[in-house]
């Protein structure tokens, strides 16, 4: 593969909008691969939308550039740009079947007749609707309407595709099915996908990569492992999955992070952190050990920070306890099902215990 030597599919340079005084994507540089699987994921309002109709062509940035495929598009229209969409609202033609509800841009377009059904046919078989050709999008469930919108997407074969929220309609079990196809439809034709999504979940299952985004900027761009395991801030750390924060400062030697009410605890302190600067801690739940307090010198090695089992509660894959710290803050640890959980089972409410972790495991975040 040559791809170093590509230009990436979509690169976006200072790129920023306001709506009058209301700036809602501050300047922002990215690069977008080809065939990359790319969420933009952050919580209503955060600009998602307007970034992607930025790179669409239907929204005027207020300032930077736009290049698809190395080419500044900044002056192309919508419709000669080399992309499509899909939203969650896809309407289809009532009165067409599947068929030619996915044939209609290729017919709009000249597409020659002999290669019009070829390409029909490939993107019926790629959503997995070959059988459902001639039916009216009346006659089918809302998941296939989706197929066929997704269909109708890629059978022009663009070199990107956007997709605002499409699967907001769909109900959970669905959504989840709706996922991993779209993960497989989009290995399989190789177009680079732009997902734009609120829900973490989602990006974390099916992105190459994810722009985790608040306010306007774009706080973080990783892999959905690097995103989940290695955090930059506070916001992403706690928008993402859940996150147990405790705020504190480095401690004196440099090797621990000291929180009000509870002293010195377990961290990965970067080498170059200023002892007594203010800093937030970041633990997951999965990661924190929990024991009754008996057991203090079984966890000692890891550290140990005193509490009272506040409540637990089931969830099916896994139970999560609810920790009051002497500092009155509540830490959340999760358990998976089985053996784990069955041996805290002893341990009443209200009973004292003990929380430990790595310290590579207690990430030190700005404030
Ligand atoms: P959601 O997930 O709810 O769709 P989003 O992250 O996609 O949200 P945007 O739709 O991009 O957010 O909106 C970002 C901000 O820009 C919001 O505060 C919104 O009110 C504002 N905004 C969007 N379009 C316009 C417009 N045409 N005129 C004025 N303000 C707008």
């Amino acid at each position: 593969m040559n791809e170093t030597t590509e230009s990436p599919a979509v690169k976006l340079t200072g790129l920023t909008k306001s709506f009058g005084a209301n700036q809602v994507v501050q300047p922002l540089d990215l690069e977008i691969g080809r065939n990359e699987f790319f969420s933009i994921l952050g919580p209503s309002g955060c600009g998602k939308t307007t970034l992607m109709r930025m790179i669409t062509g239907f929204e005027t940035p207020s300032g930077g550039s736009v290049e698809l495929d190395g080419k500044n598009v900044d002056s192309v229209p919508t419709k000669s740009r080399d992309l499509n969409m899909l939203f969650q609202s896809y309407a289809l033609f009532p009165h067409l079947s599947v068929y030619e509800n996915v044939a209609f841009e290729l017919r709009v377009r000249r597409t020659p007749k002999r290669e019009i059904d070829g390409r029909v046919q490939d993107a019926l078989a790629l959503v997995r609707l070959q059988a459902f050709a001639e039916r009216k999008p009346a006659e089918l469930s809302g998941g296939q309407r989706q197929r066929v919108a997704l269909a109708r997407a890629v059978v022009g074969r663009p070199a990107v595709v956007l997709l605002d929220e499409p699967l907001g309609a769909l109900d959970q079990k669905l959504r989840k099915e709706m996922q991993f196809e779209l993960k497989r439809m989009q290995r399989e034709v190789g177009i680079t996908f732009i997902y734009v999504t609120h829900d973490q979940e989602e990006a974390l299952t099916m992105s190459d990569r994810i722009a985790v985004m608040s306010e306007g900027r774009v706080l973080q761009v990783a892999s959905p492992t690097e995103i989940y395991d290695a955090p930059a801030s506070r916001f992403v750390a706690t928008f993402i999955g859940s996150c147990n924060v405790l705020d504190g400062a480095v401690s004196a030697d440099g090797r621990g992070v000291v929180v009000p009410g509870l002293g010195e605890l377990n961290a990965a302190v970067p080498a170059d952190a200023r002892p007594g600067s203010g800093v937030t801690l970041a633990i997951r739940p999965e990661r924190v050990t929990l024991s009754p307090a008996t057991t203090v010198a079984a966890t000692a090695p890891l550290g140990g920070v005193a509490g009272t089992l506040v409540e637990r509660v089931f969830l099916g894959d896994e139970w999560t306890f609810h920790v009051r710290l002497d500092s009155d803050v509540v830490m959340t640890v999760s358990v998976p099902s089985g053996q784990a959980a069955a041996a805290l089972g002893a341990i009443p409410d209200g009973a004292p215990v003990l929380l430990s972790w790595a310290a590579a495991d207690a990430r030190v975040l700005p404030a």
